[in-house]
């Protein structure tokens, strides 16, 4: 066969050699040590919380070394892609601040010299490698319809072989003379170019997984398809064109991709592209409520799976990444416990240090790591974040909360930037009901009192504090004041005498103290009463009480 008139025939538009896009796309000449790496999704319209994991996972390798990190979109299955989905894709890192060196950076746009960096962009670059294959013998076209594959597959699962697909004596076109080849072309038969594998099934290939060591596979033997109907590549191909001349030094991917590898490492030597590193990463698991066991991610059972979630909830991104890193890497949170303001960038994250099972993602453990974060938030960034979340999914919360900044922002400081900051917030959206009772369009009172004291001891101590409270109290006084209240009612200001002689009393301070509290704010625990007290103002707290106090008689 003269592979080069094949080729030719195969290929008349392409003109130029794999030689033209080796000088395109030089060597990046980075410092010893520099890794460049990618994060290449399908424009599925869906950022998972995995490729998240994945995203950052490339970013952080990059920042670690000084090299390189790019987002490429793989749009070459056009049955799974929706329009415009990169938009999806681009506004999750945005919101999570995870960017990239290189790639794809909005729609129909991207920074970088090794581009296009969307794979339908590149189609020139594949069918110019694909070519050369094919001068070499190392590819040839093949027509069998899918009703001749289907023959196939069912011959091949009754007979001996050992896995199905095109290869050896079953691989029917690998053998066509050019005559065949030109007439099936000359009358219009579709055809998808194949690897010639040169694999054998008695060897085998290793590799050196960056995350987990040393793996040894079975060589490949499958007469691969290289390139669709379409002209279009498959994932296997474009990843060899891609990861080469875009200069990848380490390809880290879901673990999914492992089968794969050989026949990976089979194409980059075909194509006399040096092998990249390979590292797979570990997917994010859950407990599954009802079986408890571990399982995927789902995007159809578990709307914690697509990055969206955490921004509609409002949970704050820090939260999010921080959480996320203490999944990546098991000396994160010694790090971050002995740099606790650093920012997460300056992490030395560690391929190394991954773990090679599954991740488990645990939407309680976030929730506790949120609230940490936001604990020690500002006021001032707790009311902007609060104000930019209410903006975009609860209007009607926003103009309440933003309408007096100056009150909104004290609410938010109550027990903040202190040594010991409350840790109640755990995410944007429970703002607006922890906070209800300071905004009188929010709240709606509930007189019901604890049970051990009477509607009769209740009203009593809202009388007398009606009478007696003043906001010209410091804090001490404040306190002070509810104390010297109690004698009279019959509670005790100390509750340890309470706790020695319990049938003495009606109650203690404590009970005094809540009681005041239920009156005003509808809520047996809250922040700092004498906070909230002071935002709410004299006129409003005696109208609180008087309302209560009608209500109990
Ligand atoms: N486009 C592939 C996917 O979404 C990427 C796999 C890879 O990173 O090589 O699964």
């Amino acid at each position: 066969m003269d592979n080069k008139k094949l080729a030719e025939l195969l290929f008349p538009h392409i003109d130029k050699t794999p030689d033209y896009y080796e000088e395109l796309y030089p060597e990046r000449g980075l410092a010893e040590g520099a890794r460049v790496t990618r994060f290449a999704p399908s424009p599925t319209g869906y950022l998972h919380i995995g490729g998240l994991f994945g995203a950052l996972v490339d970013v952080l390798t990059a920042q670690a070394t000084n090299g390189v990190s790019f987002l490429r979109i793989e749009d070459t299955d056009k049955k799974r892609e929706i329009d415009d989905g990169v938009s999806a894709i681009i506004n999750g890192f945005d919101y999570f601040g995870v960017e990239f060196t290189e790639g794809v950076t909005g729609f129909g746009t991207e920074k970088g010299a090794y581009g296009p960096y969307t794979q339908s962009q590149r189609v020139e670059i594949y069918q110019t490698v694909a070519k050369s294959l094919v001068e070499k013998g190392l590819a040839y076209p093949c027509f069998c319809t899918a009703d001749e594959l289907a023959e196939l597959r069912k011959e091949q699962e009754q007979g001996d072989a050992l896995i199905w697909g095109y290869f050896g004596k079953w691989a029917k076109c690998r053998d066509l003379s050019f005559e065949e080849i030109e007439k099936n072309i000359a009358e219009g038969k579709p055809w998808v170019l194949r690897l010639r594998s040169g694999g054998s099934d008695d060897k085998k290939i290793m590799f050196d997984d960056v995350i987990r060591g040393k793996i040894e596979m079975p060589e490949n033997i499958i007469d691969e398809v290289l390139l669709k109907s379409d002209g279009i590549p498959t994932y296997h191909f474009a990843h060899a064109c891609d990861d080469h001349f875009m200069r990848t030094t380490h390809v880290i991917r879901g673990e999914e991709w492992i089968s794969s590898v050989p026949k990976h490492i089979e194409l980059f030597r075909a194509c006399g592209f040096k092998l990249p590193k390979f590292a797979h990463t570990p997917q994010v698991l859950k407990i599954d409520e009802e079986t408890g066991d571990k399982r995927k991610l789902s995007k159809r059972k578990d709307p914690e799976a697509a990055v969206s979630y955490f921004v509609e909830k409002g949970f704050p991104k820090e939260s999010v990444l921080e959480y996320l890193l203490t999944l990546l890497n098991s000396n994160f949170e010694d790090w971050r416990r002995a740099n606790p303001t650093e920012d997460i960038s300056k992490f030395p994250f560690n391929l190394k240090k991954m773990s090679s099972s599954g991740c488990l993602f645990d939407l309680v453990k976030l929730n506790d790591v949120s609230k940490n974060v936001i604990s020690v938030m500002t006021a001032q960034q707790v009311y902007e974040n609060v104000a930019a979340w209410a903006k975009v999914y609860d209007p009607e919360f926003y103009d309440i909360f933003t309408e007096d900044p100056e009150f909104s922002t004290a609410a938010v400081n109550i027990d903040r930037e202190n040594p010991k900051p409350r840790k109640d917030i755990a995410k944007w959206n429970e703002v607006k009901d922890y906070f209800s009772y300071l905004y009188n369009s929010l709240y709606t009172p509930d007189y019901t009192m604890p049970e051990n004291i009477s509607n009769e001891d209740a009203a009593a101590i809202i009388e007398k504090y009606l009478g007696e409270f003043s906001l010209a109290d410091d804090k001490d006084q404040w306190f002070a004041r509810i104390k010297d209240m109690c004698e009279p009612l019959g509670f005790t200001p100390n509750v340890k005498e309470f706790k020695k002689n319990p049938e003495a009393f009606k109650g203690h301070v404590g009970d005094v103290s809540t009681v005041i509290r239920i009156a005003l704010t509808s809520r047996k625990n809250t922040p700092d009463l004498y906070s909230i007290m002071n935002l709410l103002g004299e006129d409003e707290i005696k109208a609180r009480l008087t309302k209560t106090l009608e209500n109990l008689k």
